[in-house]
């Protein structure tokens, strides 16, 4: 117990301590504050750490124990300016003092009134100011009156929804009857920051300084109350969760009592049972692990529950080890391809090169991947299959046709509702091993658009430096697809994306010939269909002029589809006789293949009856294989106009100007009156409107037509042709001629005209196609007038003008000057 007159004693009641006779300016040691505002009245501990304040509270404990505490406005500054302080602060007689264990000292200091500091005397060892009591004028109107009682109610809802604040604080509060005190003792309760604090401080009319706590009271009691409603919702929630685990426990234990099991917690073992004997590779053990403790805290109706669920089914239905046992014999590979395909001899031989350097060279090759590229129905996905069977490799497909979206590939991430793994992992699943043959049909319609390129994807698919670790999405798990192998296939080259082409090996099945269809349709097709519709081995044969019938006329392909289709139906018509118990037929023959496919589809033989003026056969190359098109051209009086119609891309329009001018520079030569040009309007049209067409290699076939419509001399109609043509007459190659022959041949033409430079590519057509076909190599349009007409236009090359040059004009001035002309 302190003495009284212990310099440490305080007396709140003795007057003698209070700022004895200073009425008016004097000098006063200065404590600067940080983070807090003294207000008079109020007792208030001070912890009291630099230096110059610790000599501020020895200079005051030396003289009348006052000091005046001011806060200073950023609370970082260590060795505060005058400028840093604010200008009124609170006179304060200080209690007692306490030296703590750490150092520090920290001062009981009762605030006694505010004071106005007019300027600084010393800043070394303490701080020092003159100051002047600030004069307040406590009037009680009735409005301050008013005031105060709002003030208080409001500081009573404060009080009461505050966790902090003490409830006597509101005691407290109800016993002051000073307004300016009233108010600067709740601001000094509140939980308010240093400026606001300071704001009260600072102001000096009682009245003014209820009204702004009062404001700052409603802005607290608004937070306060949002707080509140928050907290309850968290407790509703709590409780409710907790409510349903009780009950869940409890519906658990009387289950048990009545010998009935759990449905989810079964559930949940035979999960965990799986988890545990899958042989999971440990990252995905461990993840399964702890999606399924997620799963048995969840509620089985919440809809996170199913999504959980479903996932750990995907990770424990995907195979992560399972592998199957290559087969490695090549004989009886060679043997399997042979017993699914006919034909087809180098294809094979390049499968089994392709297998046998895999084998050789083992797992650690990164061997390409094949890439069949061919029309419809020529038996790239047949092949695939067979491929599998040889290596005793699981067989699955997917098919790339239309996929815009990289999530198409990839999956999307688990956060979306619905989210899925992508089509590469959902294949997977149905592989059921790791390394399955996994066929990618299509990749040359793979779309790409703003939702991202699914051809990069597709790229870390089959890189094999890459795709040990494929990311999807949805499993957010790496994925090792290096054990597959994988085989794409296309129907055209030209759009596969450069970088996937970059990857892979191509083999071209170019279709098939009649007599190839004759035969796969005899040994193949026709057996597989007549149990595929429960008819006996041999008990139904098809005459081979009843075959040739069906490919010529109900089927136009480069492959067997069709066909297959049509003796399915003849097989089912059949099946169903016998069902029926009708007279069956066992030979069909051409006669009644009109009762067992209806009317014929397609004419067989020559587009036309006769050798036309102004219709010349090109040949084309469509991702149905090859076929041939007639160019039609028609000249009207007119004023010297070009229309071109038939859907012509752009390439193709210019080959079309290229043609004219052809036409135009040589016009003498051809027998035409070079001025009867401006006379005329010409229309060059390439029927079937409706599918657009381009490339450069129907120059030579629209130069023909339009030749053949100015000198009104017919063309033959058993020739077809095709080749790139520049202003002067010469003939380029063009690509893709094995299929266009072949379209040809079916087409039923015997001469075909083709660019010198593609003579090379004969070497690839069969043997009995070639000797079919007559083959007119060609370097210059010249030479394919002469050929394509029974009599060539061309006057100097068969009796022309007499004194007519016999040199190839194409090369004289007179005609490169008239090109120029042209141009
Ligand atoms: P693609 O995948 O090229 O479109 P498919 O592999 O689906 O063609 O072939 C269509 C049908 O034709 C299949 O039933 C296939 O077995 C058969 N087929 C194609 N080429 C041959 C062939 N050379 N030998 C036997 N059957 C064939």
């Amino acid at each position: 117990m302190l003495e009284k007159n212990d310099p440490f004693f305080f007396d709140q009641n003795s007057d003698e301590q209070l700022i004895a006779g200073v009425e008016g300016e004097h000098e006063v040691p200065v404590v600067p504050l940080i983070n807090t505002v003294l207000f008079p009245h109020m007792m208030t501990p001070l912890f009291v750490g630099r230096e110059r304040s610790l000599a501020a509270v020895e200079d005051a404990m030396a003289g009348g124990r006052t000091i005046v505490a001011v806060a200073q406005r950023d609370p970082d500054v260590e060795q505060v300016e005058a400028e840093g302080l604010y200008t009124i602060g609170v006179e304060g007689v200080i209690g007692r003092v306490l030296k703590m264990p750490d150092g520090t000292t920290s001062i009981l200091v009762q605030g006694q009134r505010r004071v106005r500091i007019l300027s600084y005397t010393q800043e070394h060892p303490s701080l020092r100011a003159r100051v002047v009591p600030v004069l307040v004028d406590e009037e009680r109107t009735l409005a301050v009156e008013a005031m105060m009682r709002a003030v208080l109610s409001l500081f009573e809802k404060v009080v009461r929804l505050s966790r902090t604040m003490p409830d006597d604080a509101y005691v407290a509060a109800m016993n002051v009857d000073e307004p300016g005190w009233l108010a600067d003792l709740i601001a000094s309760m509140l939980p308010l920051d240093v400026a606001r604090r300071q704001e009260i401080l600072e102001t000096i009319d009682p009245e003014e300084r209820l009204r702004r706590l009062s404001i700052m009271l409603s802005q607290e009691l608004e937070v306060l109350e949002l707080e509140s409603r928050i907290q309850s919702q968290v407790q509703q929630e709590l409780d409710r969760s907790q409510r349903e685990y009780f009950l869940r426990e409890q519906l658990k234990a009387i289950q048990r009592e009545l010998g009935q099991e759990d449905p989810l917690m079964r559930d949940i073992a035979v999960l965990r049972e799986r988890i545990e004997s899958a042989g999971l590779p440990e990252n995905v053990q461990t993840k399964a692990a702890e999606e399924l403790s997620r799963l048995e805290a969840m509620a089985p109706v919440s809809p996170e529950y199913a999504m959980v669920r479903t996932y750990l089914d995907w990770l424990l239905d995907l195979p992560w080890t399972q592998q199957s046992e290559d087969h490695t014999n090549l004989r009886e590979a060679a043997q399997i391809l042979d017993r699914n395909h006919y034909g087809l001899k180098k294809v094979k031989e390049r499968i089994l090169e392709f297998m046998a350097v895999r084998q050789l060279a083992g797992p650690r090759l990164k061997s390409p991947i094949l890439c069949f590229v061919g029309p419809p129905g020529v038996g790239k996905t047949s092949l695939g299959r067979s491929i599998a069977e040889a290596l005793g490799r699981r067989f699955v497909r997917l098919s790339l046709g239309g996929v815009h979206d990289e999530a198409e590939i990839r999956g999307h991430r688990r956060t979306y509702i619905g989210a899925l793994p992508g089509r590469i992992i959902q294949t997977m699943k149905d592989a059921g091993t790791i390394n399955p043959v996994f066929m990618l049909d299509e990749i040359d319609k793979l779309g790409a658009d703003f939702r991202g390129d699914p051809a990069a994807a597709l790229l870390e698919v089959l890189d094999p430096e890459q795709n040990n670790s494929f990311a999807d999405h949805y499993l957010d798990l790496p994925y090792d697809l290096s054990k597959v192998m994988f085989i794409t296939t296309a129907n055209l080259l030209d759009t596969i994306p450069d970088p996937l082409l970059d990857r892979m090996e191509v083999i071209e099945l170019p279709g098939y010939t009649e007599d190839e269809k004759v035969k796969i349709a005899q040994r193949f097709l026709i057996p597989r269909q007549l149990e595929a519709n429960g008819l006996k081995p041999g008990s139904l044969t098809l005459s081979e002029d009843a075959l040739r019938r069906i490919i010529r006329v109900y089927t136009w392909e480069a492959g067997v589809r069709s066909l297959e289709r049509e003796i399915a139906t003849i097989c089912r018509k059949v099946a169903r006789r016998v069902a029926e118990g009708r007279p069956v037929p066992r030979r069909i023959l051409p006669s009644m293949l009109r009762r067992f496919l209806g009317p014929e589809q397609f004419t067989y033989g020559l587009a036309g009856e006769h050798d036309e003026v102004g219709v010349a056969t090109g040949m084309v190359w469509t991702t149905n294989g090859g076929d041939i098109m007639a160019v039609e051209v028609t000249v009207m009086e007119g004023k010297g106009s070009l229309v071109l119609t038939g859907q012509l891309g752009e390439v193709m329009q210019e080959s079309a100007q290229a043609a004219l001018s052809y036409a135009r520079a040589n016009a003498r030569r051809l027998g035409i009156e070079p001025r009867r040009f401006d006379k005329i309007d010409i229309h060059i049209h390439v029927p079937e409107g409706a599918v657009p067409k381009d490339g450069p290699s129907a120059g030579v076939t629209i130069a023909s037509a339009l030749i053949s419509a100015l000198t009104h001399r017919p063309l033959r109609r058993d020739v077809a042709m095709t080749g790139e043509i520049t202003l002067r007459g010469r003939v380029l190659p063009i690509g893709g001629l094995k299929e266009k022959i072949l379209g040809a041949h079916r087409a039923g033409i015997t001469t075909v005209i083709i660019p010198k430079k593609n003579e090379r590519d004969l070497e690839e057509i069969a043997s009995h196609v070639r000797r079919r076909l007559t083959f007119v190599p060609v370097a210059h349009m010249d030479e394919v007038l002469g050929v394509a007409f029974r009599k060539s236009p061309l006057r100097d090359q068969y009796g022309g003008e007499p004194g007519a040059p016999a040199a190839r004009p194409a090369e004289t001035a007179l005609e490169s000057s008239i090109i120029a002309r042209d141009l």
